[in-house]
């Protein structure tokens, strides 16, 4: 899966995309706890710099979130490795679907990692230029245009749901379309604030939750923008 990423040749030489960088980034999260190799791996080949704007690039490898336009951001790669290695705890899920594409970088670590994703964003030029960084790194990823608190219904149940905005409460239409031994990784809490959540549905819909970290995201917003 990995090695049908399309990385561009003019990125090949350049400093801030050098593999010593990268690998850099790796260290510190496995030193900061993340020990999923299949995790480590994907983000040290998906090229986190082709998700930001050039201005950004030079920082692409740093353990920090960015702004990616529109008062969003893309999360830091901690917690894109934390919320990942959630999903993949009790086996490699089939399908997930996440909630907030934004840049569509944790998209594409799901894509790269041989995952069948759906991704939902509320911002059309957003959205747009998601689409167009996986496209030029040959995933297929299937995407909607639309407020993800109502899921995606049709495509579900699914084997993970990924929450990549903030919400004050788990959103019970996403929960429901979770499925059976499915895991669900939510930042749930306040504006400032909120405990990444993660929930476990057993084979007999009962529900596991557990709080992974303390961490800050962007709001889940209701409505659509430029529809
Ligand atoms: N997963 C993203 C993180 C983006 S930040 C990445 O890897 O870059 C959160 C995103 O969630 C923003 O783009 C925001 O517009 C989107 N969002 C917020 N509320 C939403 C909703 N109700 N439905 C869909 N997307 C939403």
């Amino acid at each position: 899966m990995i090695s049908r990423l399309r990385l561009q040749a003019a990125d090949v030489g350049m400093g801030m995309t050098s593999q010593r960088v990268r690998d850099r980034l790796i260290e510190r999260l496995r030193s900061n706890g993340i020990d999923d190799e299949r995790v480590l791996n994907v983000i040290r080949t998906v090229p986190r710099h082709q998700f930001v704007d050039e201005a950004f690039a030079m920082r692409a490898y740093e353990d920090t979130a960015l702004p990616i336009g529109n008062g969003q951001t893309i999360s830091q790669p901690w917690v894109v490795a934390r919320m990942t290695a959630a999903l993949l705890e009790t086996g490699m899920p089939k399908r997930v679907l996440e909630i907030g594409t934004g840049s569509g970088y944790q998209a594409a670590i799901l894509a790269a990692l041989g995952i069948e994703v759906f991704t939902v964003e509320r911002i059309g030029d957003l959205l747009r230029t998601a689409r167009k960084r996986f496209r030029a790194l040959g995933l297929h990823v299937r995407s909607k245009h639309d407020d993800g608190r109502i899921g995606w219904a049709d495509e579900g149940p699914f084997d993970g749901i990924i929450v990549t905005a903030a919400a004050p409460a788990l959103v019970d239409a996403l929960s429901a379309q979770l499925a059976s031994g499915g895991t669900l990784v939510a930042p749930v809490g306040s504006a400032s604030e909120q405990s990444l959540l993660c929930l476990h549905k057993d084979a007999d819909g009962h529900i596991e939750q557990r709080d992974l970290a303390p961490v800050v995201f962007v709001p889940l917003l209701s409505g659509l923008v430029d529809a």
